[in-house]
């Protein structure tokens, strides 16, 4: 049975964009190829409010992640990680024979700027990573307070995952001096999972240019070059069915209005929140409570596999907590489309299965 789906990615789709994956194949050296990867590029500068380039990726956005840390780490990378994502980046460095050293946050409280300057004062660092908005503990990480101290250390690439925030909240790549600004497809910006998208400075070119070993499919300088060079292609073929959507699907939130998105994700992240102050209680330190989904504590501690079980029942998927955290907390985004009524609806269910008063 088909379900609404009120997780973290992936998202329900509108129908109308889901048919624009239908559109039919069109060959991937062709002029319209260009032109439509020129145009998604340029409505995504729109959206980050960047003039670097975009690059898209064939892949979820952990490919890009990836090849973001490998091809721009010279000398060693100073991870940020507030939970799981921050962790995998971690991980991704580790994997590919890149130094880095994990700054780990306990779970539910931000990274500060003040741990931002004191690791980058040491000058041991080339590259640092921050996670914009993580979706395990469901925390938004002040991230114009810390561009702010990052812009101190202009020898460092300032690469940012944006993954589940992207299209949910705003955040000025060119005024933060982000470098390198990566999200995927299957979260705010309302799409099937399999692309990803991230911007890709001067300054990190400048870098890659430096770095012996950036891999192949993820070199991002690669990708870089081949898009100047073959007018917005790419050297693999790429998932034109994913463009056509992207494509689509920019222009429908331009009509939108880009501010007015990030309004709508605030108000139904305040309704979201207000409900779990009342019966359960947040995980995350309020100050920092994501904008596009909410982890809640399971005070009551009622079995959320169960909870979930009788939502599905009913239509509707909501998610356990991630990892450590299962059964802990559960998370209910409100990402992409989601609108007031449709949380509204959901959360009714969820009291009438709990019996909450
Ligand atoms: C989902 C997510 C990822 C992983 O993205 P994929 O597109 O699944 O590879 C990374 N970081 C954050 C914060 C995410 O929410």
């Amino acid at each position: 049975m088909y379900k609404k789906l009120f997780i973290p990615g992936p998202v329900n789709v509108l129908d109308d964009v889901l048919e624009k994956m239908a559109t039919p194949m069109i060959g991937h050296r062709t002029k319209e190829a260009s032109n439509i990867q020129r145009s998604i590029s340029e409505k995504m500068q729109k959206l980050w409010s960047t003039k670097e380039q975009i690059i898209l990726s064939t892949s979820s956005g952990s490919g890009l992640m990836e090849g973001a840390i490998r091809s721009c780490t010279r000398k060693k990378a100073a991870v940020f990680s507030v939970g799981a994502f921050g962790d995998r980046w971690h991980k991704m460095a580790i994997s590919n024979g890149v130094k880095a050293d994990k700054y780990a946050s306990e779970w539910g409280q931000p990274t500060t700027p003040e741990m931002v300057d004191k690791a980058l004062s040491t000058g041991e660092y080339d590259l640092l990573t921050i996670t914009h908005n993580e979706t395990s503990t469901g925390l938004m990480n002040p991230i114009v307070e810390i561009a702010e101290v990052v812009k101190k250390y202009p020898e460092v690439i300032f690469c940012v995952d944006m993954v589940s925030s992207a299209g949910g909240a705003k955040v000025e790549v060119d005024k933060l001096g982000i470098d390198i600004c990566i999200t995927s497809t299957q979260k705010c910006l309302g799409l099937p999972p399999g692309m990803a998208i991230c911007s890709f400075s001067k300054k990190a070119v400048e870098r890659a240019e430096l770095v012996e070993n950036r891999g192949m499919y993820f070199d991002l300088l690669a990708l870089y070059k081949y898009i100047l060079k073959k007018d917005h292609q790419y050297p693999s073929t790429p998932t034109l069915s994913h463009m056509f959507a992207l494509d689509y699907k920019l222009d429908k939130m331009e009509k939108e209005g880009f501010d007015a998105i990030y309004d709508r994700h605030e108000e139904n992240a305040k309704f979201v929140r207000a409900w779990a102050n009342k019966y359960f209680k947040m995980f995350a330190e309020e100050k920092y409570a994501s904008n596009t989904l909410t982890t809640i504590l399971n005070t009551r501690e009622i079995s959320v596999a169960d909870l979930n079980k009788k939502l599905g029942e009913r239509g509707f998927t909501i998610s356990n907590g991630y990892g450590d955290l299962k059964e802990k907390t559960f998370r209910i985004a409100h990402m992409a489309d989601t609108t007031h009524e449709e949380l509204e609806e959901l959360l009714g269910q969820i009291e009438d299965i709990l019996n909450l008063k």
